[in-house]
């Protein structure tokens, strides 16, 4: 019954999305606020009548949006069910096992492993640097096929300056690709976006999951040099022609022209995420500096799994990874104030 292919498979864990209570939900890193209300609009205005038809394979208009707001060509645009699907659709399109190992942090997204399992290449975890930053010296070898990172990164909220972005893209083999995954990058971090135009290799992907409010609509984008961006709409081609459906597409490019809306809901997670550092560090706590809508954090003595599971039962749900090295901290999404102030009277009185 079941391929061979299927029992070497390691499947990604996403956090939790209990139904068993009402939680105050800090674990997957979701905006604690709606979408722009010019989506609630469009929603209740929606013709239900054009589902009736499939939806452009291209999805042409929203990858005219996403490139005017990003200052770049429709060309050099793909947008895909989700940034983990654009992700897995790189990996398919860009790294090969012939031409040696996939490198990413050793302390990243954890469905980078995933996908290179899924697709059979082998890759290789690089060390971080003190303070659990990531360092381009080690990223520079012979053997590696491709790079992949998170900037910020995750877990560690940690952002890489541009500079040392364009010191890596300006060492590392250019017929190698180089990912930097920017699911983040609204709360505070630079965009390697500058790059494109020097660096063909360079594959920025990003997400309407986080700073857009979006998660539940599936949406994510590739930007890159054109002929990339043909690569993954063969990969796309290959596999389901129309992963953006009709609403998804029709929403995103409604959301993306709400800037404002989204300026100011950026702005109050970058002052909330601040407050709470501060106040989580004078109760002495070790934070580290997040240019991302969630913290890593922990205290000297009490394990991380307890500090999960003490918080769950008062009904405040953050994300704990069972990883040695990180196995003492939490990731805690930035809520409303609201939201921090309820989880720092928890810790007070329980941690
Ligand atoms: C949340 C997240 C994603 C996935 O985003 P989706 O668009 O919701 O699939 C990708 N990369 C990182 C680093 C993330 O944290």
């Amino acid at each position: 019954m079941f391929s061979g292919r299927l029992k070497t498979l390691k499947a990604y864990v996403p956090g939790e999305q209990p139904q068993d209570r009402r939680y105050i939900k800090l674990n997957t890193n979701e905006s604690p606020y709606p979408p722009s209300p010019l989506v609630g609009t469009a929603l209740r205005e929606f013709e239900y009548k054009r589902l009736r038809l499939y939806p452009d394979p291209r999805a042409k208009r929203l990858r005219e949006k996403v490139a005017q707001v990003c200052g770049v060509e429709t060309d050099q645009v793909f947008v895909a069910n989700g940034s983990d699907e654009a992700l897995s659709f790189c990996f398919y399109a860009f790294f090969d096992a012939a031409r040696g190992k996939v490198l990413f942090p050793e302390f990243t997204y954890s469905f980078y492993p995933v996908y290179c399992n899924f697709y059979d290449l082998p890759y290789e975890k690089v060390s971080l640097g003190e303070g659990y930053v990531v360092e381009v010296e080690p990223f520079l070898r012979t053997d590696s096929c491709g790079i992949i990172f998170a900037n910020p990164n995750a877990p560690t909220g940690i952002s890489l300056p541009l500079e040392r972005m364009e010191s890596l893209l300006c060492r590392y083999p250019q017929e190698n690709a180089v990912i930097v995954d920017e699911a983040y990058v609204d709360f505070g971090a630079e965009s390697a976006l500058g790059l494109l135009n020097a660096h063909r290799n360079l594959v920025v992907i990003r997400t309407f999951s986080k700073s857009m409010s979006l998660a539940g609509l599936r949406l994510g984008f590739v930007i890159a040099h054109s002929s990339l961006i043909e690569a993954l709409f063969t990969v796309k081609d290959s596999f389901n022609s129309y992963p953006v459906d009709t609403l998804t597409q029709m929403i995103g490019e409604i959301a993306l022209s709400d800037e404002s809306y989204y300026r100011a809901m950026r702005e109050k997670i970058v002052l909330t995420r601040e407050r709470f550092s501060q106040r989580l560090q004078e109760m002495g706590w070790l934070v580290l500096p997040s240019k991302a809508n969630f913290v890593f954090a922990t205290k000297k003595g009490i394990a991380g799994l307890h500090v999960y599971q003490t918080l769950r039962e008062k009904g405040i749900l953050v994300r704990h990874f069972d990883m040695k090295g990180i196995e003492d901290f939490v990731r805690i999404t930035i809520g409303t104030d609201e939201d921090m102030e309820t989880l720092l009277d928890a810790i007070k009185s329980s941690l």
